[in-house]
């Protein structure tokens, strides 16, 4: 692959769509789906987003349990993005023995050693810990609150968090 710009793992409930909302945010638009993987429901995205993140110096993959619907209903119809690239879950939801998040194993595993900013609504400091022990790269795990989605200042410490990896910084996840 010749892109060398990080990767950016994707979540969508929480991070674009935020489902833990008192109710539709300004900016965002209610839009009704019905997938294989995700059945018939009802979510807020932000058409604004899709442009926002293209923006960012990553390489785009979604890494969320919409898995390649990701592409066609938030990614190609409400945010306007590319096709990306898709972490297809070996399994979803399973319990950790040291009771690491479902994905943070696999995430890891795509990687591929490749150093990664993720967004999700639930990673937390277990997650992070055993990245910064069993991924040989830097990695930034960037908890996003499902109640607010992802807001400018979370687009700025991406920003921040790229542009420090060139010189030596964000190593240690
Ligand atoms: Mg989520």
């Amino acid at each position: 692959m010749t892109d060398e710009r990080p990767l950016l793992m994707l979540d969508v409930d929480g991070p674009l769509n935020p489902w833990a909302a008192p109710g539709c945010p300004p900016g965002y638009r209610t839009y009704v789906v019905t997938g294989l993987q995700v059945g018939t429901l009802s979510v807020w995205l932000n058409p604004a987003h899709g442009e926002r993140l293209q923006r960012l110096p990553y390489h785009l993959v979604w890494a969320t349990t919409w898995m390649h619907e990701a592409n066609v209903v938030v990614g190609g119809r409400a945010l306007g993005l590319p096709t990306l690239e898709v972490i297809e879950w070996t399994g979803m939801h399973l319990p950790d023995p040291d009771g690491l998040y479902w994905k943070t194993r696999q995430v890891v595993a795509w990687a591929a050693g490749r150093p990664f900013a993720w967004v999700d609504d639930e990673i937390g400091e277990a997650d992070r810990e055993w990245v910064a022990a069993h991924h040989d790269a830097p990695a930034l795990l960037h908890w996003v609150d499902p109640r607010v989605g992802l807001v400018e200042e979370d687009f700025v410490a991406l920003e921040r968090w790229a542009d420090g990896l060139g010189h030596g910084e964000g190593r240690s996840a």
